[in-house]
């Protein structure tokens, strides 16, 4: 049986499962982004560890939780790198293995304003496979909590998902990058993860921004409980997030959780420390909306510094901000 957010258990830490994806982000910086058909002159280049699964690994690790990254990376310079980063923040990547296929990569261009393109070339990320899943019954079996993203296969986010289920743990579904899903997908998500534009793309309608009353909220929750969700953490970027909970009673359904004021310099990655932090206090036996009050903190803190895994805070910054 699926535990719910909020009954996850008795305070001592659970194991949280990431299974997904590792990309080396290769990132110009230009003064405008090119035209189809253009060449534009850069003025620096960045090789950064990422790929959404390993950013929330790490950003999961660096806040205290126990976690272990279920993933794949090619033979090359670029996947030791990405094993490096993971395993330095205290992630077991014992069931992370080596491809012939090279290590996935995001080649990102940002212009001055921060405006991006991002290509993803899956790489070794694409062989990921629900027999790797089965390979990593030993984590799977006693986690508290299972994170997944959409970066690698629906076949083998939905195994992921059965597995976590079936362990009874918190199955946490990120729908990012947006893909349509099988509706037996979304009846293993104890808790969707969605940026307003997922949101609005999952739901076929757009969702409200920030400022929404507590009515209009609660509308959206009850079009996600239709499509068989009950918890929602929506984030909203500098604008906070709101959490839509059809299991809690009926006065405390929609929870709107500030954002933490800081002064960003690069929100690139704030989502994955947002989920991370998010998994470490539900695998912690909190309740959702306690969870994303301390997400929120993370996330906050984690776009004050330049780049995404570097960049993340640990407990003790986030308790610091907290008191
Ligand atoms: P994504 O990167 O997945 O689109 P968001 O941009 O919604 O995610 O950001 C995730 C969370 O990070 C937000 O809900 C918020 O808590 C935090 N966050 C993002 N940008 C800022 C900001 N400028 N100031 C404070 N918190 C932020």
């Amino acid at each position: 049986m699926s535990a719910a957010a909020g009954q996850a258990g008795s305070g001592s830490s659970g194991r949280i499962v990431v299974v997904g994806s590792l990309n080396a982000d290769l990132t110009i910086y230009c003064d405008r982004l090119p035209q189809p058909g253009e060449t534009v002159h850069g003025n620096g280049f960045a090789v950064n560890p990422g790929g959404k699964s390993a950013n929330q690994a790490v950003a999961a690790a660096r806040l205290g939780g126990h976690v272990s990254l279920v993933g794949a990376v090619g033979e090359d310079p670029n996947g030791a790198m990405l094993e490096a980063s993971v395993a330095g923040a205290g992630v077991d990547v014992s069931h992370v293995r080596t491809s012939s296929e090279p290590t996935g990569v995001a080649v990102i261009a940002v212009d001055a304003r921060g405006e991006n393109n991002i290509i993803i070339s899956a790489g070794a990320n694409g062989t990921l496979s629900p027999a790797d899943v089965a390979g990593a019954a030993d984590v799977l079996d006693g986690a508290a909590v299972v994170s997944l993203c959409l970066e690698v296969s629906t076949e083998t986010v939905l195994a992921a998902a059965q597995a976590g289920h079936d362990a009874g743990a918190t199955v946490l579904l990120n729908l990012s990058p947006y893909a349509e899903i099988p509706a037996a997908l979304a009846g293993l998500a104890d808790v969707l993860l969605v940026n307003a534009h997922e949101a609005a793309q999952f739901l076929g309608t757009p969702v409200p921004g920030a400022n929404a009353s507590v009515a209009d909220w609660d509308g959206v929750r009850d079009q996600f409980a239709r499509h068989g969700i009950q918890q929602v953490l929506m984030t909203l970027g500098s604008e906070g997030s709101v959490v839509l909970d059809s299991l809690a009673p009926a006065a405390s359904r929609v929870t709107l959780v500030q954002a933490t004021a800081v002064a960003a310099v690069d929100t690139t990655g704030a989502g994955d420390a947002f989920t991370g932090a998010v998994a470490v206090r539900l695998a912690a036996g909190d309740a959702l909306a306690d969870a994303a009050a301390f997400a929120s903190v993370a996330a906050a803190l984690a776009t004050t510094r330049k780049g995404t895994q570097a960049a993340y805070p640990v407990a003790a910054d986030v308790e610091r901000r907290l008191r």
